[in-house]
């Protein structure tokens, strides 16, 4: 069954027209499905949010061997959100924000981080094995990129203290001279680089699919239903949960809501921001040549000017980030979750692109197929929000994944649908101790946004 809603003005609405992402060129037939006519009264399970984290939480619910009732409420079109927006990077972070988190809470506690990102890779890898999922996925190097010598050195220093603690994950870790990453990443201007395993994916596809697989096992979802307010306090042991289509009364709650978490859990406020984001696809004109890229790329232009990109079969090119043309102008990004309308600022940046990076595009006519623009939900510290909400019980959170959520989400939200289901702590779960939601995180000490 399919319906579209009535539009609100609590959220953004889809984007339409330039600001469409490359993703969603074709809709999946779920993409407007509600299981049931009108939405159930009660559940025991109720999931918040339509992107990676609700439809992994969702997915992982049935894979634990019990049958418990669980509705999953989505705002506007299934995987509308960051998700079917973003860059389809599966890069797990190795040393980068590594360094941040060593230096604020001991190697050991940052090492968990490292581990817990890179198993991702495995785990999707068997994932769409198992499941049998087409979402292009791909396993590839990933280049990082370095166009300035003093950030280069910097990093450099970094990853070889690393690789002196002896850790195992650095042998993946290969340092590139200026030569090699103009000769082998090609790219221009480049001083020097470090290349280690990642992957990429067609997020939608993945979504879609893995919803697919819940909604046989039971999972009833309800797309276009907004979620208005969750009731302070329990009734009968259940939340209440109003909504544009009534109220839902659930035993369990799970916000995989992401960049929208405050507007249902106002604690949230300080922790999780709304940021926006800007992405397009690039191809080169028929006929034209161009250097096929079959690695991914991260090109850092300087601190904090960073440009994340994939290369899909056909040859295109998904590239995104460039932040830094805008990050003063405040008002256009931060605290902001309309992905409806493109970034002035930026709009016209990845235009000549890839003429302008790579060797061996000069006359491949690349041009801009797609533009379009998600919103992200930056935490404060860096780290996603991940466990019982604090002084809340019977409801939990796996959102704040900031640009980095797909070698992140997919287990964390394993971790909460254990804790949901089997009342095992967070601990029990193994995930990354840092993630782990609590009061202190809710009023942040670290401002890791405008750094
Ligand atoms: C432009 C861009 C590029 C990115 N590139 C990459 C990349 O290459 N690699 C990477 O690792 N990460 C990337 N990211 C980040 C990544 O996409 C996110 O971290 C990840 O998708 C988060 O998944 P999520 O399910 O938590 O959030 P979302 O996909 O945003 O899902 C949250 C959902 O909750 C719904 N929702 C919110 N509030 C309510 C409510 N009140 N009622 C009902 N529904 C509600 C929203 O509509 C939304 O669909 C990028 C993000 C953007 C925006």
């Amino acid at each position: 069954m399919t319906a579209k809603t009535e539009s609100s003005n609590f959220y953004p609405q889809p984007a339409t027209g330039s600001s469409r992402p490359f993703w969603r060129t074709t809709p999946h037939a779920l993409d407007n499905h509600r299981t049931t006519e009108n939405l159930p009264s009660e559940t025991d399970i109720l999931i918040i949010g339509g992107g990676y984290a609700g439809a992994s939480t969702a997915y992982h619910l049935f894979q634990e061997g019990s049958a418990p009732r669980v509705v999953l409420l989505e705002a506007r079109e299934l995987c509308s959100g960051a998700t079917g927006r973003n860059g389809g990077h599966l890069r797990p972070d190795l040393y980068a924000i590594t360094s941040k988190y060593a230096e604020r809470y001991g190697l050991e506690a940052a090492v968990e981080v490292v581990r817990f990102e890179m198993s991702h890779l495995k785990e999707i890898a068997n994932l769409v094995e198992k499941e049998n999922i087409d979402c292009e996925f791909t396993l590839a190097r990933s280049l990082d990129i370095y166009m300035d010598e003093d950030e280069l050195a910097k990093r450099k220093e970094f990853v070889d203290y690393l690789r002196v603690q002896g850790l195992d994950f650095m042998d993946d870790v290969k340092y590139m001279s200026e030569q090699e990453v103009q000769e082998k990443a090609h790219v221009r201007n480049a001083k020097g680089g470090f290349s280690f395993s990642a992957g990429h994916l067609w997020p939608y596809k993945l979504i879609t699919q893995l919803i697919t697989i819940a909604l046989s096992h039971g999972l009833n979802l309800q797309t276009h239903t907004q979620v208005l307010e969750i009731g302070s306090t329990r009734k009968n042991g259940l939340w209440p949960v109003t909504t544009n289509r009534g109220t839902i009364n659930a035993q369990k709650i799970i916000l995989a809501t992401n960049a929208f978490t405050k507007a249902l859990a106002p604690e949230y406020s300080q922790a999780i921001i709304p940021c926006k984001g800007l992405c397009t696809q690039i191809e080169a004109a028929p006929g034209k040549p161009f250097q096929r890229l079959p690695e991914t790329y991260a090109i850092r232009h300087g601190p904090g000017a960073f440009i994340y990109q994939i290369s899909r079969k056909d040859g295109s090119i998904i590239v995104g980030g460039a932040q830094y043309r805008y990050k003063d102008d405040l008002g256009v990004w931060y605290d902001n979750s309309d992905d409806g309308s493109l970034i002035p600022q930026v709009e016209g940046y990845f235009d000549g692109y890839m003429q302008r990076t790579f060797f061996g595009w000069e006359d491949s006519g690349a041009v801009v197929k797609h533009k379009w623009t998600g919103v992200m939900g930056y935490s404060a510290d860096s780290l996603p929000h991940v466990g019982e909400v604090p002084e809340k019980p019977g409801q939990f959170i796996a959102a704040g994944f900031n640009g980095h959520g797909m070698p992140v989400v997919f287990l964390s939200a394993k971790g909460v649908a254990k804790m949901a289901l089997k009342r095992v702590s967070f601990k029990e779960t193994g995930l990354p101790r840092l993630f782990e939601t609590s009061i202190e995180r809710l009023d942040p000490i670290y401002n890791d946004i405008f750094g």
